[in-house]
């Protein structure tokens, strides 16, 4: 048997977080077991689907890199498919039309809650013959007794009494399928053989079981993921900030950090918490899902991106920097310092690529304000001795020589000859390129900074102490 999994997303929104670890279980899985991975836009819903969102969910699936097999597949082109599942039903008897009025449905319900009773139809419309040129729906004969199992990967057997399950409606009066024939019909064509899928839908599952029955299909084995809490213990939703994908990607987020980090929401492999997509694809098994769901845990999700801008390939996290420092305004291809020396030489310091490229913007262009602790103490009139030598020796130093093991020379001469501690020269020297007390060690600083620039926030540092002095 081939292992065939789906995401099977509504395109009434972008793709959020908990929609992401979903297709990202359905996609291990299916890699695991050398199966394929399917997308089904479930778009049946014309009033609050939209092209955009549909745009946004790939664009967050690419973003990601979980690249399907098969799809994207639109239950908009497939009508013609449920009309004819939905008339075989019917000629075979396995569902029926009803004319039932609203008036007498809301009665029901209102006789029903009144006593105690969970609101279900009562097979009104089962044996009764109906006109199919005057509005009607269809409804799907239900069973009246046993039950179905649903034997969950994640949560073991669930039972459900057929009692519990009413005749449901598989097509509306205009004509349209529901969401759970569409399902089931999708499911079964397209020869799924695992449903991984939130458990908000475990509750259609013995109804979807009953239908693939009926039409004469084995059922797959379902998988239903626990959901996602936030730090209030509530669903995770917009209320708790940035739920969707792609925002992770515009605030600095590497892919592979979300990945790994939704990977290990629920599941978990001894106490490893980093995973390549090559380890999670050789180690991911679906029976390990915990049942409980898991609170999303921001601090974490930090750690693991710091970690992957730290140890990734310099090359490839230079490339997902540069649209930050477009961010900035700045385009690291025009001058400056190339990107990777870059981020060779700040990577341990910034959690998300958007910090990176906000603490790294000095090497591009001149900062505009000091940061004020730091120019308080170090841009001081004893500092400018320390910072007009420096300023006459890098002066001379020629653009060959500009690079670390000459200009942490120079700092070091200018310190010996001021007989001064290192740190007197190099942090007011630092506060005057960087505007700020932390940047790498002071010669990779210059040289990420360059000669021209350097001399020039030399000066305007020595200005600086001057005005300073003489407003005191
Ligand atoms: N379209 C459904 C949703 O977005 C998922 C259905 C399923 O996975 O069976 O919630």
């Amino acid at each position: 048997m081939t292992v065939r999994t789906r995401f099977a997303p509504s395109p009434t929104g972008y793709l959020h977080v908990g929609g992401a670890r979903t297709a990202l279980f359905s996609y291990l899985f299916a890699r695991r077991h050398g199966g394929q991975f399917v997308l089904r836009i479930e778009d049946t819903d014309l009033e609050r689907s939209t092209a955009e969102s549909v745009n946004a969910i790939m664009e967050g699936l690419t973003w990601l890199g979980l690249d399907y097999d098969e799809g994207p597949f639109f239950q908009t082109e497939r009508f013609e498919r449920y009309q004819q599942v939905v008339d075989d039903l019917l000629e075979r008897g396995l569902a029926y039309r009803c004319d039932c009025p609203k008036e007498r449905l809301d009665r029901l319900r209102d006789t029903q809650m009144a006593a105690k009773v969970k609101p279900r139809y009562d097979g009104h419309c089962r044996g009764r013959e109906i006109d199919p040129e005057q509005p009607h729906v269809v409804r799907f004969k239900n069973p009246v007794d046993g039950a179905v199992i649903v034997d969950d990967l994640i949560r073991g057997r669930v039972p459900f009494a057929n009692t519990e399950l009413d005749d449901l409606i598989i097509r509306r009066s205009d004509g349209s399928p529901t969401y759970n024939l569409t399902v089931v019909v999708d499911d079964a064509d397209m020869a799924i053989t695992h449903v991984i899928r939130g458990d908000d839908h475990l509750n259609n599952t013995p109804r979807q079981i009953n239908i693939l029955k009926a039409l004469g299909h084995e059922p797959p084995r379902y998988a239903h993921v626990p959901m996602i809490l936030g730090p209030d213990g509530k669903r995770l939703s917009k209320r708790h900030g940035a739920v969707s994908v792609v925002s992770y990607r515009d605030n600095g987020y590497l892919p592979e950090a979300l990945l790994n980090y939704l990977v290990r929401l629920g599941w978990s492999h001894g106490d490893q918490e980093v995973f390549s997509l090559d380890e999670m694809i050789a180690l991911f098994d679906i029976s390990d899902v915990n049942t409980a769901a898991s609170a999303f845990n921001v601090e974490k999700l930090d750690w693991l991106n710091q970690h992957y801008i730290q140890h990734g390939e310099p090359k490839h996290i230079a490339r997902l920097l540069s649209p930050h420092m477009g961010e900035l305004g700045i385009d690291p291809a025009e001058d400056g310092p190339e990107l990777v020396d870059v981020v060779m030489a700040q990577a341990a310091r910034a959690k998300t690529l958007k910090e990176l490229a906000a603490i790294s913007a000095f090497c591009y262009r001149d900062f505009e304000d000091y940061d004020e602790a730091a120019a308080k103490k170090h841009l001081r009139p004893v500092a400018r001795p320390a910072l007009e030598g420096l300023r006459a020796e890098l002066e001379m130093l020629a653009l060959e020589d500009w690079e670390p093991e000459t200009l942490h020379r120079v700092v070091e001469r200018v310190a010996e000859e001021l007989e001064l501690n290192m740190g007197k020269v190099a942090q007011p020297l630092r506060v005057a390129v960087v505007g700020r007390a932390a940047s790498p060690g002071i010669d990779v600083t210059l040289q990420l900074v360059g000669k021209d620039a350097t001399l020039r926030r030399i000066d305007r540092a020595l200005a600086f102490i001057d005005a300073r002095a003489a407003n005191a």
